[in-house]
């Protein structure tokens, strides 16, 4: 029987220079190695949590050592002699080692590596792609939930592009949605809002959507420096940091390198934002800086993105409001959700039971997964699972502090996750995925409607 036989970890550097955990899983049939997402910097507070030293004398505080250590001492020894295509068996296990509902003993980043890296030993054994065997523990894993309890039916309605949606078990190949401006925490510019980006929803494949996206970051880089910005500097994933006075103008810019690349705003390209508006949400009031400054409530923040979407081809927002004001995301959701994909990442954290109290609650219609939001392979496939009994869209993304590590473009592939969010197209931790996805794409019949 294929069985774990060792478990390395090591402190590695992420694309913002910062430590993160390398794990590698021996078997008894030969050797996987993986390097796991790490590093965020709009954190949500229902995040799991990452641990750091905290020793002033390494790295300001922020190295990995222990997690590290607590791979090599606490978690090998109890997952040596398990068979690592059981996914579900190896995280119960992990998880029940940390015990801790954020996995803050042992840190998500020691218990995700492994789980993780589990994935990539298990796909090894069985002499399959990462993201065939993806679909099966994906298909398993929705069996499992169908014969739980009776879910609640969201009511709540969804905008056109029902080809984000997840249908069937068959990998299919993501939707992406592309960066091309940051701001918030993201970039040193003005800009409130943490992402805007495109999406090449009229693209006849996934190589003709990247080149698409090429052509309208280049175009937009010519119009910013016309417009007399600074377009050389790249913000933390890779798009545009320029001092922009509004997310109007920011909008605006992008119509327009759009229509200068050749292409049909919203027929061919859309536009999704992260707002990420937590970051300026005081408990009562978002507070708008630059040229619309100002403070609104709730029901005033959600006048402001409406009028956006009257203005723009915006096909998507996430975290428009922040991740406490439920109430705020119930009006929210009443309002736009028909014309746009409302997407819950701060809000739900990739945590089954924060998106289980979302559906109650009929708030938002799509929620954005990111492994290390919840720290194994088994709880992202399941809160995926209740996201596709709902019809909530998912959208699979990585960290604005990423690796080279490409595993979450084959968990887009194999889960059949219909989108997925990497950043932008100019560094080297976002085309390793980008590229991994040209890789598959051949492989991958295309996707059913
Ligand atoms: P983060 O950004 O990794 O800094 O949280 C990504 C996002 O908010 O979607
Ligand atoms: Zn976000």
């Amino acid at each position: 029987m294929p069985a774990i036989t060792g478990v390395i970890a090591r402190e590695v550097l992420d694309s913002r220079g910062m430590p993160t955990v390398e794990v590698k899983v021996h078997t008894n049939q030969g050797l996987t190695g993986l390097i796991p997402p790490e590093k965020w910097a709009s954190t949500g507070h229902a995040e799991a949590l990452e641990l750091r030293d905290g020793d002033p004398q390494r790295y300001d505080g922020r190295g990995v050592l222990k997690a590290v250590q607590h791979v090599q001492q606490i978690i090998a020894p109890a997952v040596i002699g398990m068979d690592p295509r059981q996914q579900r068996e190896v995280d119960d296990r992990l998880k029940k080692l940390d015990g801790t509902p954020q996995k803050s003993k042992l840190g998500a980043n020691a218990i995700l590596g492994v789980s993780l890296a589990a994935a990539h030993a298990g796909a090894a054994v069985e002499q399959i792609p990462l993201f065939r065997h993806i679909a099966d523990i994906n298909q398993k894993t929705f069996e499992m939930i169908d014969l739980s309890a009776t879910l609640p039916i969201p009511a709540v309605s969804r905008p056109g592009f029902p080809q984000f949606l997840q249908r069937g078990f068959e990998p299919s190949m993501p939707m992406p949605m592309v960066n091309l401006i940051s701001g918030g925490l993201h970039a040193g510019g003005q800009l409130d809002f943490q992402d805007f980006l495109m999406m090449p929803v009229g693209a006849s494949s996934y190589a003709e959507g990247l080149e698409w996206t090429v052509r309208v970051f280049r175009r937009l880089g010519e119009l910013l420096k016309q417009a007399g910005y600074e377009s050389a500097l790249v913000a933390d994933e890779g798009g545009y940091g320029p001092k922009l006075k509004s997310p109007r103008e920011a909008c605006t810019l992008i119509v327009s390198a759009i229509e200068a690349a050749g292409l049909q705003p919203r027929e061919q390209v859309a536009l999704a934002l992260d707002v990420a508006s937590s970051r300026f949400y005081d408990g009562q009031h978002y507070l708008l800086s630059g040229a619309d400054t100002a403070k609104l409530t709730s029901s005033q923040m959600v006048d402001y993105l409406a009028d956006l979407v009257a203005a723009f081809p915006i096909v998507s927002i996430e975290d428009g409001l922040a991740e406490e004001d439920w109430s705020g995301w119930y009006e929210l959701t009443r309002r736009l959700s028909r014309k746009v994909w409302l997407v819950g990442d701060d809000l739900f954290a990739t945590n089954h039971d924060r998106l289980l109290r979302g559906l109650e609650q009929s708030v938002a219609n799509s929620v954005l997964i990111k492994v290390n939001q919840i720290g194994t392979l088994s709880e992202t496939l399941q809160t995926m699972a209740l996201a596709r009994r709902a019809g909530y869209a998912t959208i699979v993304s990585a960290r604005s502090g990423e690796t080279e590590d490409t595993t979450i473009a084959d968990l887009a592939v194999g889960s059949n996750a219909g989108q997925i969010k990497i950043g932008s197209i100019t560094r080297s931790e976002r085309l390793a995925k980008y590229n991994q996805l040209l890789r598959l794409a051949p492989l991958i019949p295309p996707r059913k409607l």
